[in-house]
């Protein structure tokens, strides 16, 4: 996405937005903010309290001198120190708890929902950006919840009180000592504006930081092969600058909010000594009301920062929360997969392209393609690279739909399937078969707890996976290390064949490995393949001369088409893009 679309004005109003998050969020937790209020209200009343505790100690203790008095004035001002301490512990955790909770349930939320999205996203969003998205865009809601319905709360019921208190000793000096207010309303709402997009300028150098970091872990590999080290380090640097000026920036904005009310505040103080001074000097007014005015607008001193810092607090939290929303209603084209996802009802699972076409942009992948892959039997597609054969298998599973056309299978059209459903009558075994960070246990099973251990033995020995299993230090409890790296690329492949067999689903999408593996690792991966075709519809993109000359037809593609069917010897004899393509092959023998 580019930084100008990012820019664009938010869907969203501020009051919908907060409306949105307390809705979702906040309102499931009321009853542990109205605790954690009237512990807040009990922690701010001991200060009264002791000051009035003061009154005792001296009139009773020191001025009377009753003995007596002083254990019971001595506990009672003990007493009011343990309740602080225990009322200000346990708000502080349960505030603490909720902003926690919130924040995560908001992260799981956002996963569960972006994984709904299709393909199409994330090939527009890098993996870097949705991670920051989950982890520090919710994160940045965190303090919202304290500062803005606490923070709020209790300072706004101070201050009513503290202006009550000054309408009372003078109405006109009240109004004189918010003079400065108005003056400050045009800067301030600038100043929000700033602070929000300067916030926003910070979550997406956030999100870029995290995608560089991403992709040079991913591709350390040929980082080090291409002695990149210092490159990426330096592009990495680069943004650090970008990241420590938005920093800045931000902190100098909710700085200079409260700011403002300091020099609102200083005037009022000015206005009210000049003003003021003069009524005492007439004689209108005693040094007694100045001094209580003067107190209250003290005291009204660092509520009103508070809630000038609060803007700051929301605008930061806003410009995460416009994303984070704007996630939430990005909805898949493709339907999500369901909870049950429902096999449909089929007499067979005979696979047909009816003219799909499909293009990326203006790029044209498949331009009308067309063929028949036969229930029960092996259907090779063969073409040269970039001919769309990947893309056929996408459209199958629906990671990618086409723009028009039909694919049926058993003569149902899938996108009158359940994508669920639709997906679980098919295996994909590819070439670069990535596994999981887990056990090769978890990554046979996936989660499945309905497999015998004499199901998951028999896969193991069909797809070959026993063979090396014994010379693993934890056999089937080996960790298969990031993305399956502390497996050969055989024994991925093996592993992934082993998951298929237990799959047990009637198509297999198979891509065939092009890079060589070495013969006896090949044999045993062959053969696995074989086991798991049996008795299944079998599409496979095929390199190898033996795999083609054993499929039961053969589809030629090229340039998104189908240019020829047929089996081996039929295709040789047309003497057309397959003959050419396998005389190649024979020469490079
Ligand atoms: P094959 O498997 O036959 O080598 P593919 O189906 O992988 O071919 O790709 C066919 C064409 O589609 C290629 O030219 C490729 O660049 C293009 N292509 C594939 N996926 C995308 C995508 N997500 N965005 C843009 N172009 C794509």
């Amino acid at each position: 996405m580019s930084r100008a679309s990012r820019r664009t004005n938010s869907p969203y109003s501020d009051r919908a937005m907060f409306a949105r998050f307390w809705r979702d969020y906040l309102r499931p937790h009321t009853r542990m903010v109205v605790l954690a209020a009237i512990l807040m209200t009990i922690e701010g009343s001991t200060l009264g309290a002791l000051s009035y505790m003061l009154k005792p100690v001296f009139d009773l203790v020191f001025v009377a001198g009753r003995e007596d008095a002083i254990v019971w004035v001595g506990l009672g001002i003990m007493g009011l120190f343990v309740l602080r301490a225990v009322t200000g512990v346990a708000q502080k955790v349960i505030m603490t708890r909720v902003a926690i909770l919130t924040s995560t349930k908001m992260q799981d939320d956002l996963l569960g929902h972006v994984l709904t999205l299709d393909n199409a996203f994330f090939q527009k969003m890098p993996p870097g950006t949705m991670i920051s998205r989950v982890i520090s865009d919710a994160e940045q809601t965190q303090g919202l919840w304290q500062a803005l319905i606490l923070g709020a709360g209790r300072d706004v019921i101070s201050l009513v009180s503290l202006f009550v208190v000054a309408l009372l000793i003078d109405p006109v000096w009240t109004l004189v000592a918010m003079v400065g207010t108005p003056l400050l309303i045009l800067p301030n709402i600038l100043l929000q504006r700033y602070l929000r997009r300067k916030s926003a300028r910070l979550r997406d150098i956030t999100a870029d930081r995290t995608t560089r970091l991403d992709e040079v872990f991913h591709g350390i590999t040929p980082v080090k092969l291409n002695a990149l080290e210092a490159y990426q380090t330096r592009r990495f640097t680069k943004l650090t600058g970008d990241f420590v000026r938005a920093q800045v920036k931000t902190a100098a904005g909710a700085a200079t909010l409260p700011g403002l009310i300091d020099i609102a505040v200083g005037l009022g103080f000015f206005c009210v000594l000049v003003y003021g001074g003069q009524d005492i000097i007439d004689g209108e007014k005693t040094v007694g009301d100045f001094m209580s005015f003067f107190s209250a607008m003290t005291l009204a001193f660092q509520p009103l920062r508070r809630l000038g810092s609060l803007a700051g607090t929301w605008q930061r939290a806003a410009a995460s929360l416009e994303r984070v929303f704007q996630l939430f209603d990005t909805t898949p084209t493709v339907e999500a997969p369901g909870a049950t996802a429902k096999r449909p009802d089929l007499p067979d699972t005979t696979i047909r392209l009816h003219d799909v076409a499909l293009s990326y942009g203006d790029t044209d992948v498949l331009r009308g393609a067309a063929f028949t892959a036969e229930d029960g039997s092996t259907t090779a597609l063969v073409g040269p690279s970039g001919a769309g054969k990947s893309t056929v298998f996408n459209v199958l599973t629906r990671l990618a739909e086409p723009q028009s056309g039909q694919v049926t299978i058993g003569g149902m059209d899938i996108r009158e399937m359940e994508v669920g459903g639709l997906r679980s009558m098919i295996s994909v075994v590819t070439q670069d078969a990535i596994l999981f960070d887990e056990t090769i246990r978890e990554n046979i099973l996936l989660g499945r707890t309905d497999v015998s251990d004499e199901a998951l033995q028999a896969a193991l020995d069909a797809a070959f996976v026993t063979d090396f299993l014994e010379t693993l230090p934890q056999g089937l409890d080996t960790p298969a290390g990031p993305r399956g790296s502390a497996l050969s690329g055989g024994q991925r492949q093996r592993v992934v064949i082993a998951r298929a067999l237990l799959r047990d689903t009637p198509i297999l999408l198979l891509d065939e490995a092009t890079s060589a593996l070495d013969t006896v690792v090949e044999k045993k991966v062959q053969k696995a393949i074989h086991s798991l075709s049996q008795g299944r519809t079998v599409l496979v993109i095929a390199h190898r001369l033996s795999t083609i000359t054993a499929a039961d037809r053969i589809v030629v593609m090229d340039a998104g088409r189908v240019v020829e069917t047929g089996t081996h010897d039929d295709l040789l004899a047309e003497a057309g893009l397959y003959a050419r393509l396998h005389s190649l092959q024979v020469e490079r023998k």
